[in-house]
Formats: structure tokens, sequence, C-alpha cells
């Protein structure tokens, strides 16, 4: 492994992110289809923050190549992956081919007329489109697009290029739309129509880090108990509502999006949430 470290292309590709003021963060890999976290129903095999590494996980991104070169000195095999947002100046979409997500991004360019050429990589199942951070914030959604649509930014992260999926598939920059090839476009006007042009501002510290932290957590409790535990999220963070920290509707967004990622039903979540904003609110009320 001694030479590893200079021709390993997950390293390259987390150092080239951070010479271009690009924050990373190394994630879990897979063996043999697995994740190597070894969790027997990790809910995103390959795809996630390496707690030993990233307590904080995507807070923790950083452009140092110090940082980065311990990380992937430390675990070679794992897999490189972009802070996207303010942090990076980048904002993504991605399209999960085996949900439907060409078709619904044909629909919206039928109406919207074409996406602007600009950087992307290749996925295992569809494409990361790169584009220039608008400015504002765009919300990280899930499938609000249409099915296989989902947008990453503020707070979000997606696996780049040098990363190996769990099928073995490689993440590649995509012919013709290499940096170099392509210039990172600004996105659409209508991918900011369909978003609410706030969120939680890096600013509100406290409040922006629990919220950030009940987020991570989620994915990180057992499959039974996450509707509980969003329960409890939802709960515990009601408090900065009364301090105008955050608002109903950050804490319904954020914490909407992480449990449609682990599957979860919408009724049922939205309806969680609710109540546990309802319980934390009159808690506080009480004392
Ligand atoms: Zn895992």
């Amino acid at each position: 492994m001694s030479n590893s470290a200079s021709f390993n292309p997950r390293l390259q590709s987390a150092l080239t992110h951070a010479r271009h003021g690009r924050s990373v963060l190394p994630v879990f890999w897979a063996t043999d289809g697995h994740c190597a976290c070894a969790q027997a129903d990790c809910p995103s095999p390959a795809k996630h923050p390496i707690p030993a590494l990233t307590p904080r996980g995507v807070k923790h991104a950083t452009t140092s190549s110090v940082v980065i070169h311990a990380w992937w000195s430390h675990s070679p095999l794992a897999n490189p992956a972009l802070a996207t947002g303010d942090v990076s100046r980048i904002t993504v979409l991605d399209i999960d081919g085996d949900r439907g997500g060409y078709d619904s991004l044909a629909q919206l360019e039928a109406q919207h007329g074409p996406l602007p050429h600009t950087i992307r990589v290749v996925t295992a199942s569809g494409e990361h489109i790169y584009f220039a951070y608008p400015g504002t914030h765009l919300k990280n959604t899930t499938g609000r697009f249409g099915p296989g649509l989902d947008m990453r930014c503020c707070g979000g992260y997606v696996v780049t290029v040098g990363a190996t999926h769990r099928s073995g598939r490689t993440y590649t920059w995509k012919d013709g739309h290499r940096p170099g090839q392509a210039a990172l476009a600004k996105p659409p006007a209508w991918l900011h129509e369909k978003q609410t042009p706030r969120c939680h501002p890096p600013g509100r510290g406290y409040a922006s880090a629990a919220l950030a932290s009940e987020e991570q957590q989620l994915p990180n409790t057992p499959e039974g108990q996450r509707n509980q535990r969003l329960n409890l999220a939802a709960f515990r963070l009601a408090r900065f509502i009364s301090t105008g920290a955050l608002t109903e509707t950050d804490i319904h967004n954020v914490l909407f999006d992480a449990a449609k990622r682990l599957g979860l039903s919408d009724r049922e979540t939205a309806a969680t949430i609710a109540s546990g904003i309802r319980a934390g609110a009159s808690a506080i009320a009480r004392t």
C-alpha cells in the first residue's frame, strides 16, 4: 500500500475538489456489495459519513489538504463526498434513473426548456448535475421535482468522482461535461421557483447544529425505532421555535426529507413530526 496515497483516485478526487475551494468528506465504502460500516441493515450503503473520522458528518467537510490526507491514510478506501451548498459554492441535482429521474427531468425540460450545459457526474443509476451555488439556499429535497430527482444544497453532500458504488460502478465525470469541457452553470430559474428560498442559515449556530445533528442521527437509529426517534427529534427541536431560531417549517422540512430518505411513509412522517413539535412546544409552555 506504499503507493496508495499518491495513486489513490479517491484521495486525488478529494484533493482536487479541495484545491478548487470545494469542501469534502470521506464516507463509507462497500466490500462485496456490503457497506463497510458493518450495519446489517445499513440504509445508505457506501454513502454515509464515517463517525470515527467526521463525528459531525458533513459539518466536518473541509478543504484542508492536511486533514484530507489524514482521513485517507486512515481509510484509503473511503469514498470521497462533496459537501454541497454555500461551503462549496455548488448545488447538485441528483437524477436517479432507477426511480424515474430521467422521465421526471424530461418532463420538466419539455415544460421549461433544457438544462444549461454544465458539469455532470455519472453515478451508478443516473447523474449528478452540478450547478453554481445561486446565492440563496435551494432546500435539500427528495422527489419534490418529481420521482427520482433530488436537490442537494446547504447541509447536504453527494458522493463524487473516484468513489465506487456498492454495485462496483465508479462515479466518473460525464463525457463532454467534465470540468474543462463545461463551466459550472447557474441553475435555471425554475429550479428556484419550486423551492423555499430560505432555510436554516449557518449563522443560527446552535439551533442549526442541533437540527443537523438530529437529521444525522436518524439514519443511525435501528429501523424499528425510527418513528419514535423522529418524534423525539421534533420534540427536542420545538424549543427553538419559541426563540425564533428555527421555524416549524425548518424543522418539518429537514426531518421530513431525512425520514423520506429512509423510506418512512409521507403521511406517517408528517403526523409524527407534527405531534413531536406540538408536544415539545407545550412542554416548553408549561415550564
Ligand atoms: Zn453503512
